[in-house]
């Protein structure tokens, strides 16, 4: 069994048995266990902490589908149906809002048009600085040239969805899920194939899957290893918004074109990262990728920067949170807004694949997203690791 040094023997009755086991009560874990139930399988979850506080609700609850590329591209159109019918069934908030690019400059137009051609009629919809500037609720159109609406794109509230599915996995016929209880070690079963020694006991399972998230590393460090799989850091507020203010969609900007692959790959992204190095070298050298969206009870959530490393750092610079709180005012054409919140994010990171996806021995899988783009794929993902179940 390749767990490098996590395997253990096991002996004795196990604490409890289901045909799949889920490591992790994030989104990644929480998709699988849902649509596992779905398919009338007895699903148990654990996780080490009391709630879920991972990456999956300290982000903007953005379902970023349209900017997807390739093989996510399609994982993430995959899982949107889901988002919105277990919303539905499990009583969380999701809106079908699209998202809006705003832009600023020739350049970013150019890349907008050419993004808009490259997909089907209807996806994506070019917009004036008239119709940008009455989507934000702005008085003027000041520093807008125009903008894109993406209408595919969903949001979920990041601060109740993964605690509400969770309670529903619980509640549901045949699931289970175990705060407070960490995975120590992986090996093979008395009753099921699979077993995970954890802080109460062990479990068996037919399937495991281990979605730790940034995490990996601690189970599987050879593996990770050879994955090159990073903690990515994100510097993260929220504020207060404007009076008045209701933005449904989620809002992107410049640098986010930078990062999304399906705005990367048409014929002006190489200048407008050269603009954009040139009219804003400060949220280049914070890995800004500077984008917001609004809660349900109204409060702005405000990102992101990015920064990389093996063991997250874990000083926040106010420095990178006054340059994201800058820029943000201004695409809102707002005064000072009030921060009523700084947290970091962390999310895995790899420069090899966006996907980390390792069989660790019979019936073990684990299963990481590596590039920030969990809550957009989470269900497609799972729909694929869970269909030959
Ligand atoms: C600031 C920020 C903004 C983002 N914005 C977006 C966005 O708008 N759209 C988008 O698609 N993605 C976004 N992402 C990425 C997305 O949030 C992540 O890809 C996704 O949440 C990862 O989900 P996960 O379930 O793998 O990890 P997590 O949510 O981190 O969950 C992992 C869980 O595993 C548990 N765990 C760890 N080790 C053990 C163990 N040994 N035993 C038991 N349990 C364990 C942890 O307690 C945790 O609850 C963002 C990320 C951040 C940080």
């Amino acid at each position: 069994m390749n767990t490098n040094n996590t395997t253990i023997e096991a002996t004795g009755e196990p604490l409890a048995t289901s045909d799949v086991l889920i490591v992790g009560a994030g989104i990644i874990g929480l998709a699988h266990a849902a649509l596992a139930l779905d398919k009338g399988l007895s699903v148990t979850v654990i996780d080490r902490d009391h709630l879920a506080v991972g990456a999956s609700v300290r982000n903007f609850g953005h379902a970023c589908i349209t900017a997807q590329s390739g093989e996510l591209y399609e994982l993430a159109q995959n899982g949107r149906k889901h988002w919105l019918a277990f919303a539905r069934r499990a009583g969380f908030w999701a809106a079908e809002s699209g998202a809006l690019v705003v832009a600023g400059t020739r350049t970013e137009l150019a890349v907008l048009r050419e993004f808009a051609a490259a997909r089907p009629p209807g996806q994506i919809t070019l917009l004036d600085a008239e119709s940008v500037r009455s989507r934000l609720g702005r008085e003027d159109t000041a520093g807008i040239l125009g903008g894109a609406f993406l209408a595919d794109d969903l949001r979920v509230d990041p601060r109740t969805t993964v605690g509400t599915l969770a309670a529903w996995v619980d509640a549901g016929p045949g699931g289970r899920v175990m705060f407070n209880t960490a995975a120590l070690g992986f090996g093979s079963g008395t009753r099921r194939t699979a077993a995970v020694h954890t802080s109460r006991g062990r479990l068996e399972a037919d399937q495991v899957f281990v979605c730790v998230g940034h995490d990996v590393d601690y189970l599987f460090p050879e593996l990770a290893a050879g994955h090159k799989i990073k903690r990515c850091t994100l510097q993260m507020t929220s504020a207060q918004a404007p009076a008045g203010t209701r933005i449904a969609e989620a809002v992107l900007t410049a640098t986010s074109m930078l990062r999304y692959a399906a705005f990367t790959e048409v014929p002006s992204a190489e200048a407008l990262r050269n603009e954009v190095s040139q009219q804003a070298p400060e949220l280049l050298e914070i890995g800004a990728n500077l984008m917001f969206t609004q809660r349900p009870d109204g409060t702005l959530l405000l990102g992101d920067s990015h920064a990389y490393h093996a063991t997250a750092d874990p000083f926040l610079a106010e420095d990178t949170t006054n340059r994201l709180l800058r820029a943000a005012q201004e695409v809102l054409g707002a005064g000072d807004l009030h921060l009523t919140e700084r947290w970091q994010g962390i999310y895995a990171s790899s420069e090899v694949a966006p996907l980390f996806i390792k069989d660790i021995g019979p019936g073990i899988t684990a299963v990481s997203v590596t590039a920030g783009i969990g809550m957009t794929i989470s269900f497609g993902l799972a729909e694929r690791n869970l269909a030959s179940l």
